[in-house]
């Protein structure tokens, strides 16, 4: 019964992306309609998800670490995440920097010329440290800051455990019952997202329709190839040989999320539909609980990937040949600035920022590819939250294998 109502929502998700693209392409005269008029309906699911996103990655972590009560589990399957969430973004950036070098020939050159871009205040790699860590209790879940929220929850769940479960018990059914109301809350907004995907992506695709995609069609073309080529490739390899799953199975359970994904543009907001499609394919609460929040934050592949081609692409509008020192320099950035990356719509565009920087190559350049930003946003939010979860299922794998050898 329960699985009948979870796939009938899938289908809906998917009528309205249908039903989005087709009412887009025959509103594209009337634009500023449907910026005016659906898009709103839009935003308020999305303010709605929002809302809903702080309080779940916060719980969901603190939740996770308790009921892992052991601390050593905690890192054993903290660091593989970590390191699997760095491999996968630097492979993913230097695949982008490969295929952007094969596409280079065909890339159109823009006149780079009177190119204004305002480009906001690069972060540099300390500050990104630096920022991560709060100082003040309130202010990462008043701003969203998503790092600062996953460093208060693992501080939180860690001392719950080193205080004892017995003096505890009390506040941890108390975080646990939390847990469970916001994901309830979490439940009912996520029933409206076929209303949500459809509004957030018919004036996407009114105002953009194919014509914008014309001159620079060569670069979005490289860089879905990357994206669809790195999912096929790198998860269902890693899905496969570590996590003992099949890729199909791994990419039918996905697809709402992949949906919602690429009609939202936010990792971060897609995180409470990733939830239910991770634990579909049988990820323990504890392992998905702790992975996916830190992966919407941190774990950005599709955005390395876009990172690496646009990098060849504005560096051969300039007419700047990258070389091998420069790239691998571009390798390590792209891969820090993921971290930094928040997981909503258009920060990859910001992060691009400090890569060109890093390299020498004219920040104005990203003027080149901000028009048709949202379409690659949409792409490389799929990539982001599919990492996230081929990485549940791995970790996932990975500790029941140990925990049978130990047993
Ligand atoms: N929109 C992306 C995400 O939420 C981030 C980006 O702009 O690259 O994952």
């Amino acid at each position: 019964m329960k699985e009948k109502k979870k796939l009938s929502l899938a289908a809906q998700i998917f009528i309205a992306l249908v039903l989005a693209i087709i009412a887009g392409l025959l509103m594209q005269n009337y634009a500023d309609f449907a910026n005016s008029y659906i898009k709103p309906f839009g935003t308020i699911f999305l303010n709605l998800v929002k809302f809903i996103v702080v309080p779940i990655v916060l719980f969901s972590i603190m939740c996770g670490i308790i009921s892992m009560s052991d601390i050593r589990k905690v890192g054993s399957i903290g660091l593989k995440t970590v390191v699997y969430y760095l491999c996968t973004t630097a492979f993913a950036i230097a695949f982008g920097l490969c295929v952007g070098n094969l596409f280079k020939g065909m890339f159109p050159v823009v006149a780079t010329t009177d190119l204004v871009y305002e480009a906001s205040e690069p972060v540099s790699f300390m500050d990104t440290i630096v920022n991560i860590f709060p100082s003040n209790f309130f202010d990462p879940m008043v701003n969203a800051n998503m790092l600062q929220v996953i460093v208060m929850a693992i501080l939180l769940g860690f001392a719950i455990i080193l205080v004892g479960e017995e003096k505890n018990s009390r506040v941890i059914q108390g975080f646990q019952d939390l847990n469970d109301i916001f994901m309830k809350c979490m439940e009912l907004i996520l029933r409206l997202s076929p209303i949500g995907v459809f509004c957030l992506l018919c004036p996407v695709i009114a105002a953009n329709g194919p014509a914008i995609i014309g001159s620079l069609a060569m670069v979005l073309l490289a860089a879905y190839i990357c994206y669809i080529i790195h999912m096929a490739v790198v998860y269902s390899l890693t899905v496969k040989a570590i996590g003992g799953l099949s890729p199909l199975d791994f990419f039918k359970n996905m697809f709402p999320a992949m949906i919602f994904a690429f009609s939202s543009s936010s990792s971060v907001g897609t995180l409470p539909i990733n939830m239910e499609c991770v634990e579909k394919m049988g990820v323990s609460k504890e392992v998905s609980s702790f992975v996916l929040p830190l992966g919407a934050t941190i774990n950005m592949d599709g955005t390395a990937i876009y990172q690496g081609v646009c990098a060849i692409f504005i560096a051969s509008c300039y007419g700047i040949q990258l070389t091998l020192p420069q790239m691998l320099t571009i390798i390590l950035t792209a891969t820090l600035a993921s971290i930094g990356t928040a997981g909503v719509p258009g920060a990859g565009m910001v992060m691009l920022a400090m890569v060109l920087t890093s390299v020498g190559l004219p920040v104005d350049g990203i003027a080149l590819v901000a028009g048709v930003d949202r379409i690659f946003d949409m792409g490389r939010t799929v990539v982001n939250i599919t990492g996230d979860a081929s990485c549940c299922v791995v970790v996932h794998n990975l500790e029941k294998k140990k925990e049978m050898k130990n047993n």
